[in-house]
Formats: C-alpha cells, sequence, structure tokens
C-alpha cells in the first residue's frame, strides 16, 4: 500500500488564484460534518477515530493550497488515547484509496482526541511530519470539547491553518 502523497514541487499542480486570499485551505461543509460525525461516533464508543482528508491542490502567487471535497477511512485500532489504520485489514482503506478520481489527491488527515483538546501532540507531529513533508493539513476533532483546529506543514514545521468553509 503505498498511496501517493503530493510534493508542492509537483510541476503538475494547476495555477488557480485562491478566492480568500488570506486562506491557507478551503473545506467543504460536508467535510467538517462527515468528521465531526465520525468524531460523535468514536466518542459512543469512548474511541479515537482518524481518517484521510481527499481533495484537490492548486497553486497561486501566495503558494500551494487545497480544497477539501471528502474524507476517507478504514478499518481502525484504537482506544481512547490513540488510533491507526489496521493493516491487518487495509481492504476498505485501499479501495478508498483507489477511488481517488483524476486530479484528487490525499491532501491530509484528522483524528479526534477525546477531551483533551485539538493540540497536535508529540507523536501528531511526527505523523505529519513524516506523510506530509512540507505540504498537508492535519485536522484533530474533539467531540467532547466540541472544538475543531486544522494543521498545516510549512516548510519544516507545523502551523495552525487559516480554513475558509465552502459550500
Ligand atoms: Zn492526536
Amino acid at each position: 500500500m503505498s498511496p501517493k502523497v503530493l510534493s508542492c514541487d509537483d510541476p503538475q499542480i494547476a495555477e488557480r488564484t485562491r478566492r480568500v486570499p488570506a486562506a491557507d485551505v478551503f473545506v467543504r461543509e460536508s467535510v467538517l460534518q462527515e468528521m465531526t460525525d465520525h468524531a460523535d461516533d468514536g466518542l459512543a464508543d469512548d474511541i479515537e477515530v482518524l481518517g484521510l482528508l481527499i481533495g484537490r491542490v492548486y497553486r497561486d502567487a501566495r503558494g500551494v493550497y487545497a480544497e477539501i471535497h471528502r474524507t476517507i477511512t478504514g478499518d481502525l485500532i484504537a482506544d481512547r488515547v490513540g488510533v491507526r489504520f489496521d493493516t491487518d485489514s487495509p481492504d476498505a482503506f485501499i479501495d478508498a484509496v483507489d477511488s481517488l478520481e483524476e486530479g484528487e489527491s490525499i491532501v491530509g488527515w484528522y483524528h479526534s482526541h477525546l477531551d483533551f483538546g485539538c493540540v497536535l501532540s508529540d507523536i501528531d507531529i511526527k505523523t505529519q511530519t513524516s506523510l506530509f513533508k512540507g505540504f498537508g493539513y492535519a485536522a484533530v476533532v474533539d467531540p467532547v470539547r466540541r472544538e475543531f483546529m486544522i494543521y498545516a506543514s510549512v516548510g519544516d514545521g507545523i502551523e495552525t491553518a487559516r480554513m475558509i468553509v465552502t459550500d
């Protein structure tokens, strides 16, 4: 399993000026709903949840940015303080990755925290920098505190991303 993780140096990234100049990422309202519903389902079982953010990547004068259109997930191994994909049972996940349409990429991932807020843990930071070096998003939902945050890889670091919610 080697899902294509994009590079911001990819020459195939289309040019398109972002609709809101100060935004780092555009997220469909349905994506927020999918993530919060998934986190609520996990909360009911007292577990964290995890999934991938699927979208399209564009370039403009301010740099590379993404529009996030949907999420995918798979079988998870999870408890109250951690979650990962079940590598013994990856079929659903591989099917989802195979379902990527032309021009779609995995642009990030999301997971939930149960009542410790949306700050990235050391493990989260390691995950983000190893999977999405230089470009990509990490969203965190806390269904207990009703909080949401999205972060972006910028250079070697991770910064809070300015998000615009779209229809
Ligand atoms: Zn975390």
